[in-house]
């Protein structure tokens, strides 16, 4: 052991690195001195292994601690430490670790055999507009698995019990040694055969044939709340996938997707619309019916409106999710219609009301000074405001 080399000096980091230097330093050496790259160097696979048993060590806070106190004796078998085996150790978490992109992500591995909850199942249920506002109750139905009964879960014909897996000794995972990339590396993987189970089952439970399962469509009632908007989800507590080991079932959770409305937009709280006037409404004034999701309102209108007025209805856009009785408001925009279409009467009337105010914009004539006659004038206006009125309300 006299001509190993410090650890530190292997990955060039002082003593003092922190875990990200240190991964840092291996990542730059492992890369450099990857037998892959390096292809019958015996040197390079040589330092390969060298900096990655440092890393092994270094990367490990308690080995880190020992190897700090002992040196290499820690690991050797000698004096002081406690003796650290290399083959045991788990290298696929290491290169999961630094090679995660090199092998497409390897997925972290947990051993769990303490009661672990279901998983989360996703579905997702069409509701129309106003049943977000108000909020509503469907059914859907999901494919739900149930613990088998014949069985109760173990997947074995009753009578028999599932046997430990001879591939992995009933620990569930397998270890293999890879030659070809990094020298050799030892690797543990679930094991193929048993899915990690540790057992496997031999004589087959007929009911579920050997899942420990049993799939059947199941009605589920999704109270889905006031406010609700599109691309939120309900959660349904454990009506997910079943447990294991005794764990809870996991959730459903159900996305909702709000249809479009013809009339009404949203966002956030507040409900959007367009309603068209007439002209005559514009300029006179009056009352416009407007649909809200509360039912239609009738609305006055002030004479001289022009269009893209936005109006605001308190209170009638959307509940809050924390409390129904807060909403959000309605806001209108009043579009005023150019007539189309004029029946002969119609557009005489026009004439005449042009003629009326000057073809001016504005009605009292007086900036234009096309005004003859200020005592007759509003009478006279009056009479064709009112034929076009009449003319335009039943467009
Ligand atoms: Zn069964
Ligand atoms: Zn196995």
């Amino acid at each position: 052991m006299a001509d190993k080399r410090d650890y530190y000096e292997v990955l060039g980091v002082s003593k003092t690195a922190s875990d990200a230097d240190i991964k840092k330093a291996f990542r730059v050496l492992a890369k450099k001195y990857h037998p892959d790259m390096n292809p019958g160097d015996k040197e390079a696979e040589a330092k390969f292994k060298e900096a990655q048993e440092a890393y092994a060590v270094l990367s490990d806070p308690e080995k880190r601690k020992q190897y700090d106190q002992f040196g290499h004796a820690a690991f050797d078998g000698g004096a002081g430490g406690g003796g650290f085996d290399f083959s045991g150790m788990d290298m696929g978490d290491i290169f999961g670790d630094i090679f995660g992109d090199f092998f497409g992500g390897g997925s972290r591995r947990r051993s769990n055999d303490g009661p672990m909850k279901g998983q989360n199942l996703r579905t997702s249920v069409r509701i129309t507009f106003e049943e977000a506002i108000f909020g509503c109750e469907k059914e859907i139905e999901m494919v739900l698995k149930d613990e088998c009964k014949n069985c109760h879960g173990t997947g074995a014909r009753p009578g028999t019990s599932p046997e430990t897996c001879p591939k992995c000794g009933g620990k569930g995972k397998v270890v293999f040694t890879q030659q070809s990339f990094f020298g050799t590396v030892q690797n543990v993987q679930t094991c193929p055969d048993c899915g990690g189970k540790g057992k496997v089952v031999r004589d087959k439970c007929p009911d579920c044939r050997g899942t420990g399962y049993i799939a059947s469509k199941k009605k589920i009632k999704v109270s889905i709340p006031a406010g609700i908007d599109n691309g939120q989800s309900v959660r349904i507590r454990e009506k997910g996938e079943p447990g294991l080991n005794g764990g809870p079932r996991g959730d459903l959770l159900v996305e909702v997707v709000v249809s479009r409305h013809p009339v009404f937009q949203r966002q956030d709280m507040n409900i959007y619309s367009t309603v068209p006037i007439t002209f005559a409404q514009a300029a006179l004034g009056g009352e416009v019916r407007i649909k809200t999701v509360d039912g239609d309102v009738l609305y006055e209108v002030k004479a001289g409106t022009q269009t893209d007025t936005r109006i605001r209805l308190k209170g009638k856009g959307v509940p809050s999710l924390r409390n129904k009785a807060v909403r959000g408001d309605h806001y209108v925009t009043l579009v005023v219609q150019v007539p189309t279409g004029l029946s002969a009467e119609a557009k005489e009337a026009l004439r005449q009301f042009d003629e009326a105010t000057g073809g001016s914009l504005n009605r009292t004539g007086a900036q234009n000074g096309a005004a003859s006659s200020d005592k007759e004038k509003p009478k006279k206006r009056k009479g064709f405001m009112d034929k076009i009125k009449e003319s335009l309300d039943d467009i």
